[in-house]
């Protein structure tokens, strides 16, 4: 099995990398982002709980996230491994995410941070706000915010992955391809 959790501050392109690992390697591909979308469209209660935090750029709460994450992997077994985007994104999910995984014999094999400047995200941020509708890109103060999040809470994750030996970044800057052609030779290294 392998199982990548894949870092990056919002608009290091982990939604396109995964899209690609996960046809490669044949993997299931889970963004907690996506899921909590979904939720929302669909005008469920997990939804419309986590829809007032997203607005504002916040993160949604550990509680609601660890487990809407557990039930995505436990609807989905039988699978080759699991691409996390977008989780863990704090200490406490971390930490949830291994002891989730040790009940089930299974562990993180890497986690990869996709790295670029917070000026190139903000750029790539708005146009997907423009092309894809999402409120959260569209508004420079609620990007920044999300950056703020991911530096207090998410961006002390790779000493945690560090000290288990399983933290690497690989540059996110450049076209497609070449980043995807940085992230397999280093899968492919595993
Ligand atoms: P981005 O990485 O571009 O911010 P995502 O689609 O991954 O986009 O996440 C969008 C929003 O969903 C986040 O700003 C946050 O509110 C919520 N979210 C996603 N994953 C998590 C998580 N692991 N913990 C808490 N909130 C999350």
């Amino acid at each position: 099995m392998i199982n990548i959790v894949l870092f990056g501050k919002p608009g290091a392109g982990k939604g396109t990398q995964a899209e690609f690992l996960r046809i490669k390697y044949n993997l299931l591909h889970i963004s907690t982002g996506d899921v909590f979308r979904y939720n929302i469209k669909n005008s469920t209660k997990l939804g419309e709980l986590a829809k007032s935090f997203m607005d504002k750029g916040d993160l949604v709460p550990d509680n609601l996230t660890i487990s809407m994450l557990e039930n995505e992997v436990d609807k989905n077994t039988g699978v080759k491994g699991y691409i996390f985007d977008g989780f863990p994104r704090t200490i406490n999910q971390a930490k949830a995410l291994d002891k989730f995984l040790a009940k089930k014999n299974m562990h993180i094999t890497t986690t990869i941070a996709l790295e670029a400047n917070d000026e190139e995200l903000i750029i790539r941020l708005l146009n997907r706000g423009i092309i894809g509708g999402r409120l959260d890109d569209q508004d420079e103060e609620k990007i920044r915010n999300r950056f703020e999040e991911y530096n207090k809470k998410t961006s002390i994750l790779k000493v945690y992955y560090e000290n288990q030996k399983k933290f690497h970044s690989v540059n996110g800057i450049g076209e497609v391809g070449e980043v995807n052609n940085r992230l397999t030779s280093l899968i492919d290294k595993l």
